[in-house]
């Protein structure tokens, strides 16, 4: 991020604005700086009563901001207040990160889902299940499927927003799969005969995680068997606290 002095928006915003309305009373009002119209909505996953609070970014320079709004009652009318506080470098990162394992956690899901209604579809083809196996079978497959597609849209949903409104994570997700990927192709292999496709594996879905930021697909499954660990290795870079911290 550019320092704030060089942004024709952030230079016009203190690190703490706050703004001020009382109703009926609109001579006591005292707005946000007009620059703070220029912020756009971040469409964070897992924000509660998100018109109350939310983060905000600058569209020229990506520095963030929270967002909180609250009311207060009176008998001559309601007062409501507004904050503004501009985020660190850190906790800018903490914010990306926590979102990055959100994306994660539904990646996850779906593919979970997949692998399973995978595995059953296997079990009705090859396993010789009797009648009332392979019917039980298909319905939970089929169950799985749906549930699948669903939370797929959702992610796709996420993702095209967020390419938008906070590219930055997108780029942390993405970033944490491409350090994994190349962490396997750097490893030597177990000197199998499957080191070869486990090599190939990890060559394809590392080109799939450098495609995400400028339009890829936005569900990319994770062949754990043939990438042993995987999940583990992501999950530490995308821990709550900063590598050596
Ligand atoms: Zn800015």
């Amino acid at each position: 991020m550019p320092p704030i002095k060089n942004c024709t928006i952030c230079c016009r915003l203190r690190d703490r604005e706050t703004s001020f309305s009382k109703y009926l009373d609109p001579d006591l009002d005292r707005p946000f700086p007009e620059a703070a119209d220029r912020l756009v909505i971040v469409a964070a996953l897992g924000m509660k009563d998100a018109g109350k609070r939310h983060v905000r970014r600058c569209p020229e320079c990506g520095t963030l901001y929270d967002y909180l709004s609250w009311h207060e009652y009176f008998i001559n009318g309601s007062e409501e207040n507004e904050e503004l506080s501009r985020m660190n470098t850190a906790q800018a990162a903490v914010f990306i990160r926590a979102q990055a394992r959100l994306l994660e956690a539904l990646r996850r899901e779906v593919d979970f889902l997949e692998s399973s209604a995978g595995r059953l579809g296997d079990f009705i083809d090859r396993g010789r299940p009797g009648d009332a196996e392979a019917g039980e079978a298909l319905a939970a497959m089929q169950e799985q499927r749906r549930q699948a597609a669903e939370l797929r849209c959702r992610l796709q949903e996420h993702v095209a927003v967020l390419r938008r409104s906070c590219p930055e994570i997108i780029a942390a997700w993405a970033e944490a799969h491409v350090r994994v990927c190349r962490s396997f192709q750097a490893s030597p292999g177990t000197g199998s005969e499957n080191d070869g496709t486990a090599r190939f594996v990890a060559d394809e879905t590392l080109s799939r995680w450098q495609r995400l930021a400028e339009g890829g697909e936005s569900f990319i499954a994770i062949a754990e068997p043939w990438l042993d660990g995987y999940l583990e290795r992501l999950d530490r870079e995308l821990a709550e606290t900063e590598k050596g911290t």
